[in-house]
């Protein structure tokens, strides 16, 4: 199964989707923690990462499906994958479409987790004080925010036209966001 899934930084994305790996055995392709480990090497490439992320900006659309082509051509992604993180912008969807498409495995799903900006400030600002991620102060929150609401929610149009969007309210209890997400992958296994 290929899986997309959307949401503003925050929304709880990175906790449901390592309980959705465990249900669907597929393969937790986060594009965040893929550009991190980037920028944990000592490189020009990684140094110029950082002045893109460390700012709260997107990484360039070109350079993040490279890093994701890479990993789908891997043994590993043969049953599928959940996009986590990615795509970001109409042309990083544009990209993946294009790809799957070549390889003849189409998109089943963009799961939409949806959450108000003052509760993701909340809970990001709580975040930072036990991780200390770079990005996680309160104008790079405010500027990932942003470019979240510019960017990335086009793309919940972008997926609705093409009738694959699923919508779950993500201010709900972390479990009964996951029983939404559990049922309506259930309801698409159904069909299949
Ligand atoms: P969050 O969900 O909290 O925003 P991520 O770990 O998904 O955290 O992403 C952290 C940062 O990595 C983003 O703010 C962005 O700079 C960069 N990034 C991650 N995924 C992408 C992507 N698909 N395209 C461009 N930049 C990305």
């Amino acid at each position: 199964m290929m899986v997309v899934f959307i949401g503003p930084p925050g929304a709880g994305k990175g906790t449901q989707c390592r309980r959705l790996v465990d249900l669907l055995r597929i393969p937790h392709l986060s594009t965040g923690e893929m550009l991190r480990a980037v920028m944990r090497e000592e490189s020009a490439l990684s140094r110029w990462l950082a002045s893109y992320i460390d700012a709260g900006k997107l990484a360039p659309d070109h350079l993040v499906m490279r890093i994701v082509a890479q990993k789908l051509q891997s043994d590993e992604c043969k049953p599928g994958a959940l996009f986590d993180g990615f795509p970001r912008t109409i042309v990083q969807a544009q990209l993946l479409d294009d790809y799957l498409m070549e390889h003849h495995r189409p998109l089943d799903v963009a799961l939409n987790l949806q959450v108000d900006e003052e509760i993701l400030v909340e809970r990001l600002l709580k975040r930072a004080q036990i991780d200390g991620r770079a990005d996680d102060n309160y104008e790079t929150i405010r500027e990932r925010l942003k470019v979240f609401r510019t960017q990335t929610s086009p793309l919940i149009d972008y997926y609705s036209k093409q009738g694959k969007l699923e919508s779950i309210d993500g201010a709900q209890s972390e479990d009964q966001v996951f029983e939404d997400i559990q049922s309506i992958v259930m309801r698409l296994q159904q069909r299949a």
